[in-house]
């Protein structure tokens, strides 16, 4: 089910570098109505296609005001229940409300590295950029030539 915006919330990302739910939407289907002649509402955003939408929950996470929510299917959450992440630098956290009121927290680490930063060879010896032409030697087989017994405990 698609998400939608909350517009007592969404300030369109007025003093950020970016509009974050265009941005992060892999489907392109978060819209800044500027001016407000889509929606009546100037500088808040919308689900241009929400029949389109992947419920991929990207926007509803990147959003630095937790404006987008989603409408879920009944059978997974029933009337007046919701799903909400809070995304934070190194973990999220997701807030379960039920239908009977009780909310629930949890908190899952999302992050091996400092947010901005990667570690892309994770330990490993980094790629020889001139054997990529050669699909014998591709960086991942690796593994298949990597010592075993260095994996199991004695
Ligand atoms: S919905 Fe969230 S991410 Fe999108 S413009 Fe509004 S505040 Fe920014
Ligand atoms: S849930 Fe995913 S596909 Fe749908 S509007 Fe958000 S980012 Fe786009």
């Amino acid at each position: 089910m698609p998400t939608y915006v909350r517009t007592d919330k969404c300030d369109g990302c007025k003093d950020e570098d970016k509009v974050y739910c265009m941005y992060i939407c892999p489907h392109d289907l978060m819209l800044l109505d500027k001016d407000g002649s889509k929606t009546g509402h100037a500088m808040k955003a919308l689900n241009q296609e929400p029949e389109q939408c992947w419920e991929c929950y990207a926007c509803v996470k990147a959003c630095p005001k937790q404006a987008i929510e989603c409408r879920h299917y009944a059978d997974v959450v029933p009337l007046g229940a919701s799903v909400q992440p809070l995304r934070k630098t190194d973990s999220i956290i997701w807030s379960i409300k039920f239908r009977n009121g009780n909310t629930k927290r949890f908190q899952f680490p999302v992050r091996t590295t400092p947010e901005g930063s990667a570690d892309p060879y994770g330990g490993e010896p980094e790629a020889n950029m001139d054997e990529l032409a050669d699909h014998g030697t591709l960086f991942t087989k690796s593994t298949h030539d990597c010592d075993l017994d260095q994996f199991i405990e004695s």
